[in-house]
């Protein structure tokens, strides 16, 4: 195309978009009620599935085109996982579904009076009923550098951007004459997701990289944990907490407890308490907080920038608009964590269903299933909420085995769960395999610098 060529115009630009499906399903007359999903994570994927066969077209917008199974993507940092196996193709939902239509793209603002919002490509999507689930994002807390240096987990990119850098730096460790060059990584956050990080980076480091590096020397690649508080993995209850802790140790993952980071810098993490750990990788995994953005889609937020909703999911004074998910906030004040997200999805999809026959609407009741956490091979942490009776907290292989049959149920799509069990099994499983080859990260290749070949003109 030449600098003269017109650029090409779009017929609808700036103009209401027909996303949705106008094809009213069988007997139905009239155009069907339009609900438009703003983000496919758990909660937006469990409203669409809600809302199957329901006399209504939805359209589910993503800024990326598939859906994130966030509580594996750890594996995928570590070398454990591909990273197709924690995703799904959003279109793929329109297989089993044929009232939803998915489409790429960006929510940047809204107005609810006209019933409309308006998109990254300035085209503007009417709906009956809005669905916001849009999650959340990593929270630096405006920690000097921790932008810049630290690498944040919350997405598939993310995830494969610390692999690459795990590998990156091994392989100069490994060319560098020096004795003491190494990798020195340290993980900010001792919650349930950085244990699982630290865990699996010191799976890696002694199932699969000690061998594989002879160059570094053992001591040379560290894992630290960095926790501002006393106690790791603090919503779990002490029996379980110091099972971890022990197995952390046993596993050589050292605690930084009591302080919390100062500044995060090239190659250090500087704690409040002025001191100094070498780190040539730094994982951030502190904290959440809502894209800074929602405060332009017209929605009442909370101080810390979560939508404010009903117990019925309805956000405050604006009924037929719905927040579900990480980014909302209900009275009853739910974890960010998976099943809320799920299960608030889910009443989002009955209660629009309620709606539109005229029924009152259905309040979520949380069902608190339980949590858990692995630090490795056979050695896991689950805190279950068996129905009407005490807890059960479970450590050890029956707690793994635990979390690997809920994780992999969990997962999106049959194939995701043969291969994420595969990779599992291949990492934490089998006496046969105790030496599993980590999924390697990309590695610059090495050219000879560009020459001029003049046969090539
Ligand atoms: C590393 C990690 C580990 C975790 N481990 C666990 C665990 O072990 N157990 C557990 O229960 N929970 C875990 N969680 C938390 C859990 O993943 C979240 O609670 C859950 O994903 C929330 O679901 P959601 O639907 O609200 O948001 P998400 O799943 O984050 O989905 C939000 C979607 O909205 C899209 N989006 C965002 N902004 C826009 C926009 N402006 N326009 C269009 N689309 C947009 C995003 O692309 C995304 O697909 C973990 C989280 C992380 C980051």
């Amino acid at each position: 195309m030449t600098d003269s060529a017109p650029t090409p115009v779009h017929p609808t630009d700036g103009e209401d978009e027909d996303y949705g499906l106008e094809t009213p399903l069988s007997g139905h007359p009239e155009p069907l009620p339009h609900v438009v999903v703003v983000g496919g994570g758990f909660a937006g994927m469990a409203t669409v599935r809600a809302l199957k066969d329901a006399p209504v077209r939805i359209t589910l917008i993503d800024r990326r085109v598939y859906n994130t199974f966030q509580p594996l993507l750890y594996q995928v940092a570590t070398g454990g996982l591909n990273p197709g196996d924690v995703t799904y193709f959003l279109r793929g939902l329109r297989l089993h579904q044929k009232n939803v239509h998915v489409i790429h793209e960006h929510l940047v603002e809204a107005d609810h009076e006209a019933k409309k919002i308006r998109l990254l490509n300035d085209h503007w999507v009417s709906y009956d009923y809005l669905v916001v689930t849009a999650g959340v994002t990593t929270n630096f807390f405006g920690t000097p550098g921790a932008k810049e240096y630290a690498f944040p987990m919350y997405s598939r990119s993310q995830a494969l951007r610390i692999r690459d850098n795990l590998f990156i730096r091994l392989e100069k460790a490994a060319k560098s004459k020096r004795l003491d060059d190494g990798l020195r990584v340290v993980v900010v956050g001792g919650g349930a997701t950085g244990v699982e990080v630290a865990g699996a980076l010191a799976e890696l480091r002694t199932a699969g990289l000690e061998p594989a590096y002879p160059e570094i020397h053992g001591d040379a690649f560290e894992v630290k944990v960095v926790q501002r508080g006393g106690e790791i993995l603090k919503s779990f209850a002490p029996k379980l907490r110091t099972y971890a802790t022990k197995e952390l140790a046993r596993r050589g993952v050292s605690l930084h407890l009591g302080a919390g980071v100062a500044a995060v810098e090239p190659s250090a993490v500087v704690l409040t308490d002025g001191k100094r750990i070498h780190a040539d990788l730094t994982v951030w995994s502190a904290g959440v907080h809502p894209h800074d953005e929602v405060a332009d889609w017209g929605l009442p937020q909370d101080d810390g920038g979560r939508i404010k909703i009903g117990d019925d999911m309805q956000v405050e004074g604006l009924p037929g608009v719905f927040a579900a998910g990480d980014i909302a906030i209900s009275p009853s004040d739910l974890p960010q964590l998976a099943q809320p997200a799920i299960q608030g999805g889910l009443v989002v999809g009955k209660n629009i269903r309620a709606l539109l026959e005229g029924r009152p609407l259905h309040k979520l009741r949380y069902v608190d299933k339980g949590t858990m956490a692995v630090i490795g091979r056979r050695a896991a942490i689950a805190e279950i909420n068996l129905p009407g009776g005490k807890p059960l907290r479970i450590t050890k292989g029956s707690a793994w085995l635990v979390w690997l049959f809920v994780h992999i149920m969990s997962l999106v799509g049959p194939r995701n769960r043969v291969t994420t069990l595969a990779g599992l099994a291949t990492r934490y499983g089998f006496p046969f395999h105790r030496r599993p080859i980590p999924i390697v990260g990309d590695v610059p290749t090495v050219r000879p610098p560009k020459a001029h070949h003049p046969g090539r003109g």
